[in-house]
């Protein structure tokens, strides 16, 4: 299946966890982002696949941001002080997604489509935001295993 159809489905899926949980109508709108790029990423393990095109240049700025947000949580001024643990941070994000990627190329519809991996998203998210919107990623993400009709546990 490619990318759109993932992608619609795991917008719904997100859309209607966030209803469920009552929420306003801009968070539905996130939730909905959130679970339809949740549902591209278990096709990273895919070489020419949308996500993993978007990935190879979202990662390092991702690192970036998540270096800077760590580090200076609440005051801005602070990154004069702190670039260097900034760099330092955003190179071994960007460093390690690439070795993964390269070197440990898992197989295409391997342990990447699986609920432990799954699992293991829904942790980065609920590490780095809150529990809802871990939530509406994780069922982006279980969505498209759905959609494969692959479910296996690892
Ligand atoms: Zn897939």
């Amino acid at each position: 299946m490619n990318w759109r159809p993932h992608f619609t489905i795991g917008a719904f899926a997100g859309a209607i966890v966030a209803l469920a949980l009552h929420c306003e109508i801009f968070i539905i709108f996130l939730a909905a982002i959130i679970g339809g790029i949740s549902a591209l990423a278990p096709d990273i393990d895919h070489d020419s696949s949308k996500i993993r095109k978007a990935a190879d240049l979202t990662v390092p700025i991702f690192g970036i941001f998540f270096a800077l947000s760590s580090s200076c949580y609440t005051d801005v001024l602070c990154i004069t002080d702190n670039w260097k643990g900034i760099i330092v941070s955003a190179l071994a994000i960007t460093g390690l997604y690439t070795i993964v990627i390269t070197y440990l190329k898992p197989s295409h519809r391997g342990i990447i489509h699986s609920l432990l991996f799954a699992l293991a998203y829904f942790a980065v998210l609920y590490a780095i935001s809150d529990f809802a919107f871990a939530l509406f990623g994780f069922v982006g993400y279980a969505s498209h295993l759905l959609a494969d009709g692959e479910i296996k546990l690892a």
